[in-house]
């Protein structure tokens, strides 16, 4: 039963071959029985789930269908759920119960998923492998020794372990799909605006974007059609008709003109991966595809402009958790101040804390200009680069990930290592458009991701094409040894 999709569950549910709480015993089950190899999840949701899967089958009883309706999920620790623990991954939330669900959250209850649990994460979505969560690191289902990337690790190695189907994620600078990419799963990031962003703990607000992670495409489809659409309460949702992702999959690629960016190809790329992309841009032009070289020359200033942008809006979006109105507060407080140093020392880790001073620092008067006003600069330069690009072609393909999955630890000792391997992802975020991860073979037994990137609103392109990919190719269905 764990291997089904969503899309192979809602057709189970619809033909009563099974009910939605005897698939929730199960990977109830399963989670309680694997995750502690993994540590994917911070907070099983038991006693919510059997009741949400209840009342599902419930409603399918009654005559009401929907592909969501009684399909096991779990959220990614930063969505808001209310009355359970939302951590963010950090000591600093380790006590905060939300009082309202996040809209992401409340718009797929309606829709009749079933919550097992909340996933692990990187402190604050800050990271590219899952190891700076206070509740520990997650490992790769793949290779247990190996990160499973980040920020929605524990989402992506829950999904790649058949512990669930799908799961919610969110990606700020690469944060859904370098995950994929690690774990060999199908994995969306949105529009920015697309997504509500309302009760979902911001990092960087004018970055984050909510979206689905689940093996296929086809499941990509169902999940983001429960989750997108205009929110009043977000600001900069926007306000578009939300499409009929499924219906738009089996769109023909013949004539698609797919660009790939010849600075993709440079001396950071391991060159079995760009084998790999290479092999997946034969299996596009079969399906009619035509080729066509690009270039995004600014693409080279992304991730220094990203790595002032982020932690500057991080810095001004962590100074709410000052150990006065919620979260991890010092014991015994000399003064205000004292208060406020030894609760933020205390609940924050290494990493967010680095950012906070990173992003002070480049917001204080005399910088300001020299920093954040030049990285504002360059992200419009990089916007230009796509606006120009897609001019002459309709998808942008290139790999998601320079290198595969790296050894725990590998990288604790240099964080801007680590920031490089963001070099693929960054881009979409700084202009905001749709990106999506999608297997593309294996090195080393490790998975391999090729991603793609469309123009605003474009997601059901993503979807299009990745879905008629994994028609014609089986990477997608390649299972991790011991789950
Ligand atoms: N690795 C990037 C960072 O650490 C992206 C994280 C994310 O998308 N949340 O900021």
């Amino acid at each position: 039963m764990h291997q089904m999709t969503l899309a192979e569950i809602a057709r189970g549910l619809a033909d009563k071959k099974f009910s939605s709480e005897e698939l929730t015993k199960v990977l109830l089950a399963r989670i309680t029985q694997l995750d502690p190899q993994l540590n994917s999840f911070i907070t099983l949701t038991q006693e919510l789930a059997l009741e949400q899967a209840k009342a599902a089958d419930v409603r399918r009883a009654n005559g009401e269908s929907g592909a969501l309706l009684g399909a096991p999920i779990a959220h990614k620790d930063l969505f808001c759920t209310q009355g359970i623990r939302t951590s963010c991954g950090s000591k600093m939330l380790d006590n905060f119960k939300a009082p309202y669900d996040a809209t992401v959250v409340s718009k797929l209850a309606a829709a009749g998923t079933v919550t097992l649990g909340k996933t692990n994460m990187d402190e604050f979505a800050m990271g590219s492998a899952n190891e700076s969560s206070w509740y520990g690191a997650v490992k790769n289902p793949w290779n247990l020794e190996h990160v499973p990337g980040g920020s929605s690790g524990g989402s992506a190695a829950a999904v790649a372990a058949r512990l669930l189907p799908a799961a919610t994620a969110t990606d700020t600078g690469g944060s859904i799909r370098q995950p994929a990419a690690f774990t060999n799963l199908t994995g969306l990031k949105p529009t920015y605006g697309r997504v509500s962003r309302w009760g979902m703990i911001a990092y960087a607000s004018s970055l984050d974007q909510g979206g689905p992670l689940a093996r296929t495409a086809e499941d990509c489809a169902i999940l983001l059609q429960g989750m997108a659409g205009f929110d009043p309460n977000d600001s900069t949702s926007i306000d578009e008709p939300v499409p009929d992702y499924a219906a738009g999959l089996n769109g023909s690629l013949q004539g698609l003109r797919i660009g790939v960016p010849k600075e993709y190809f440079g001396a950071g790329l391991d060159p079995r991966i760009a084998d790999l992309i290479q092999n997946s841009i034969k299996e596009l032009q079969k399906l009619g595809a035509v080729i066509k070289e690009i270039s995004l020359p600014n693409m080279q200033h992304a991730i220094p402009a990203y790595y002032v942008i982020a932690p500057a809006e991080a810095s001004s979006n962590l100074s709410r958790f000052d150990g006065v109105r919620f979260g991890h507060r010092c014991a015994d407080p000399k003064n205000l101040e004292d208060l406020y140093k030894r609760s933020r020392g205390e609940g924050f880790g290494a990493e967010v804390q680095r950012r906070i001073m990173v992003g002070a620092y480049a917001l204080s008067a005399g910088y300001y200009d020299a920093y954040y006003l030049k990285a504002q600069k360059i992200r419009r330069l990089v916007k230009n680069d796509f606006m120009a690009a897609f001019n002459e072609v309709d998808i942008i393909l290139g790999p998601t990930t320079p290198n595969p999955a790296w050894k725990l630890g590998a990288k604790n000792s240099d964080p801007v290592a680590a920031y490089l391997e963001d070099v693929y992802t960054i881009t979409a975020n700084l202009a905001g458009l749709p990106g999506l991860s999608m297997p593309a073979g294996f090195v080393d037994g490790l998975p391999v991701g090729v991603q793609l990137l469309a123009p605003y609103f474009q997601e059901g392109r993503l979807l299009n094409v990745a879905h008629q990919y994994q028609l014609n190719t089986d990477w997608h269905t390649r299972t991790p040894t011991g789950f």
